[in-house]
């Protein structure tokens, strides 16, 4: 195999995910970012792993799978942050077998989940506790050799060599991709009072509502929102009011949870994923909600491209 020189625009998930697997092939890789963890949209992820907001179906299930099949991997050996977690997707309505099971080795469905709720769809899922896995993976990165900096790139012509192109929303500017769009979401950070399981309720998605609950080592992630072209990063109180009181409605157990902090995130979507060789950049952004989920996948791709 030739060794090619890699560089890496991007330091979320998307692009120190890829920096992995290039390193473990052996090239050489250095990664920028205009921001580093924890200022980067990644590290808000609630972070379940769930295909969500993220397109096409066909190539979204192949990712997905792959890196279901990883982070399996990577909690049985001990990475930071990622935990096999059982939970559950639940519908007011019967649906059809959701387009995602394909991607999952066991699922079950579950007649009236919760109260109110016609069924659900049971699996053990890996959650990903971002404020601990990212420094993981950083840390996996400059272990392999890679190096990451700070730096604000104007253009990918600054490079030669090979270049993959995993910006998150910055593909706006950065390659001027129009077709990208702010999909703003808004959580809350409860106490963790004993939950181990994850719920999701998207029966309200086209009113732009998502309710879930994802419980961590320390805390819970609840959300959320679904604001389509939505830019403001901060933190709306009638909203974090909402949100609670849905996530209590659903999850009577964090009735006494002490709200521990909010945050906001832009997620980075695009009417589908953007993967693919356009001479020597490799781009791979637009991942909407799913850039855990999609992550391992993706960056095996970027890593058969290069
Ligand atoms: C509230 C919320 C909950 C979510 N929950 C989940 C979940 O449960 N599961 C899941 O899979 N996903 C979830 N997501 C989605 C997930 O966070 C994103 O899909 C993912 O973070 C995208 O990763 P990324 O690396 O592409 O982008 P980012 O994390 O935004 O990283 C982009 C990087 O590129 C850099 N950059 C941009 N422009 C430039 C430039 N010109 N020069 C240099 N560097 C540049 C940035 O500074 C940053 O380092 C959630 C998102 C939100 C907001």
């Amino acid at each position: 195999m030739r060794v090619a020189e890699v560089t890496i625009v991007g330091a979320g998930v998307v692009g120190l995910s890829c920096a992995v697997r290039l390193l473990e092939a052996g090239h050489d890789v250095r990664v920028y970012g205009r921001e580093l963890p924890p200022h980067v949209t990644s590290a808000v992820a609630a972070a379940v792993w769930y295909p969500y907001l993220a397109e096409p179906r066909d190539r979204v299930t192949g990712w997905s799978a792959a890196a279901l099949t990883e982070f399996t991997r990577l909690a049985g050996s001990g990475a930071d942050g990622v935990a096999m977690t059982p939970g559950t997707e639940i519908f007011r309505e019967p649906v059809d077998e959701p387009w995602w099971t394909s991607a999952v080795p066991e699922v079950r469905r579950v007649d009236e989940p919760r109260p109110g709720y016609a069924e659900g769809w049971s699996f053990v899922s890996p959650v990903i506790e971002m404020p601990v896995y990212l420094p993981w993976l950083l840390g996996r990165v400059r272990e392999l050799g890679g190096t990451v900096e700070q730096r604000d790139v104007r253009s990918l012509t600054e490079f030669g060599g090979t270049v993959v192109n995993a910006p998150g929303l910055g593909a706006r500017e950065l390659v001027g991709d129009a077709a990208m769009e702010p999909v703003r979401g808004q959580v809350v950070y409860l106490e963790q009072v004993g939950l181990d399981r994850w719920w999701i309720d998207d029966s309200a998605i086209e009113l732009g509502v998502t309710t879930y609950v994802v419980p961590r080592s320390r805390d819970i992630v609840v959300g959320g929102t679904e604001d389509h072209g939505a830019e403001d990063l901060a933190v709306d109180p009638a909203t974090a009011d909402a949100i609670l009181e849905r996530a209590r409605a659903l999850v009577p157990e964090l009735a006494g949870a002490r709200v521990l902090g909010h945050n906001v995130g832009l997620r980075p979507a695009r009417p589908t994923v953007r993967l693919e060789r356009e001479g020597d950049v490799i781009h791979c952004y637009g991942h909407g909600g799913a850039g855990v989920t999609l992550s391992w996948g993706c960056a095996d791709e970027v890593a058969a491209l290069v």
